[in-house]
């Protein structure tokens, strides 16, 4: 069988330059079409979904041995469980099937190709627990910095563990779902008793989330040696933040409303196996963290990130590029670290990275640190400017992995702003 992660492969499906899913992605979601509305599993390849189950009636996967509706489900989670040696079987089977001079299933095309545009692309996870981590060096030197001590920005835990908090699975959703402005309370003024109405300071985080793709049972940690065996792939992430009921509310338990109202997750899911090619090395860790969190080789990957937004009825402006590779606590430490006390994960569970920010303030992963607190409107292309995100605004974030003429993308993580109720 032949690799899917061959960068010389190429398919007979035509895609186009610049593409975020050449025949070396094959990325996995969930969707639907007018004509069958039933939502089922698909991967994505140039600017084409695959509807997994039509090409699985063809008898083409036999030999992986799947369960028979393990394509016909509403999120991937069972495809998933499926386990690691199984699901990258099934990856390098399907480039395999696309490869060119491959006729197996080219004439059949029309049976199981559908326009990426007319189709419905849905939430592809159905989310058991959410996790957000707090593991961009840059980022939580900013905030340090900002609402405390510039001198002394990282709390003293920091670099010893990757801080995290417990979020809320139920209001995770797809690209493309509109995201209303959250009520709240906050207290605008130190002086004054607090208020209620619509948050003034909605902001988006800058993400990526890997995906838990085997469970664990309660009491059982997972050593670094295997951490990627749980690790699915990943998806985009923003984290909405409404900084002002944020910043009332979160002492001394941490994060509440102000975050748990949306968050935007991209369709695709990405897996570990296409990102292979990208992996780097991490920024040092000092001072070396406890033997559990140890890991040999690469654990960062390098993959381009970017966020933009769009005003209503305006223009696009990107207002910031950075990168995964910039993130200080791996994912294999993230969830080793996670798990260490005998917490279970369960397949579907989400673990964002936290606001990833770059070096420089052009790579910042958040309306707080681009316009620092409000101090440093950004212009928009209309000429109206910007501290936080208003009504009508989209944010649109994507990213990509890119070397060698190899380009393994994630899409778009999109979401409008609607004007509170
Ligand atoms: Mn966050």
């Amino acid at each position: 069988m032949i690799n899917a992660n061959d960068p010389s492969l190429k398919s007979w499906i035509e895609v186009p330059s610049g593409s975020d899913f050449p025949i070396q992605n094959l990325p996995l979601g969930i969707f639907r079409t007018a004509s069958n509305p039933a939502p089922r599993m698909c991967a994505a390849i140039g600017n084409f979904v695959i509807d997994l189950p039509v090409l699985n009636y063809m008898s083409v996967f036999d030999e992986l041995d799947f369960p028979p509706d393990v394509f016909v489900q509403s999120s991937i989670n069972s495809f998933m469980a499926q386990g690691k040696e199984k699901t990258r079987r099934f990856r390098n089977r399907l480039a395999e099937l696309l490869h060119e001079g491959n006729e197996e299933i080219r004439e059949n095309a029309w049976h199981f190709l559908h326009p990426m545009e007319k189709v419905e692309l849905l939430m592809p996870i159905e989310v058991g627990d959410y996790t957000d981590f707090y593991s961009s060096i840059e980022h939580a030197t900013n905030v340090g910095t900002m609402f405390r001590d510039p001198n002394n920005a990282l709390l003293p835990n920091w670099r010893h563990l990757p801080v995290g908090y417990h979020g809320r699975a139920s209001s995770i959703v797809v690209s493309g779902t509109p995201v209303r402005r959250p009520m709240g309370q906050t207290r605008p003024n130190d002086e004054d008793p607090p208020v209620f109405g619509p948050s003034r300071q909605l902001d988006f985080e800058l993400e990526m989330a890997f995906v838990v793709g085997q469970p664990t049972q309660m009491g059982q940690s997972i050593p670094m040696k295997e951490a990627e065996d749980y690790i699915f792939g990943m998806m985009l992430f923003n984290d909405w933040s409404a900084r002002d009921i944020q910043k009332w509310e979160y002492v001394p338990l941490g994060p509440f409303l102000g975050k748990n109202f949306a968050s935007t997750v991209s369709p695709w899911v990405v897996t570990l196996d296409a990102l292979e090619p990208f992996r780097v090395t991490g920024p040092a860790q000092e001072p070396p963290p406890l033997p559990y969190l140890h890991f040999q080789e690469k654990k960062n990957y390098d993959i381009q990130l970017e966020v933009a937004i769009r005003t209503e009825g305006g223009a696009e402006k990107t207002v910031s590029h950075s990168n995964f590779k910039y993130m200080y606590w791996n994912m294999c430490q993230q969830l080793v670290h996670h798990t260490v006390n005998g917490c279970n994960v369960r397949v579907g569970d989400l673990c964002a990275s936290g606001t990833i920010s770059g070096p420089t303030p052009d790579s910042y992963g958040s309306m707080l640190e681009l316009a620092w607190k409000g101090t440093r409107p950004i212009e928009m292309p209309d000429g109206s400017r910007r501290t936080f995100i208003q009504d009508g605004d989209s944010v649109i974030l994507r990213g990509w992995a890119e070397k060698e003429g190899l380009r393994i993308g994630f899409g778009e993580a999109t979401g409008r702003v609607l004007p509170a109720l």
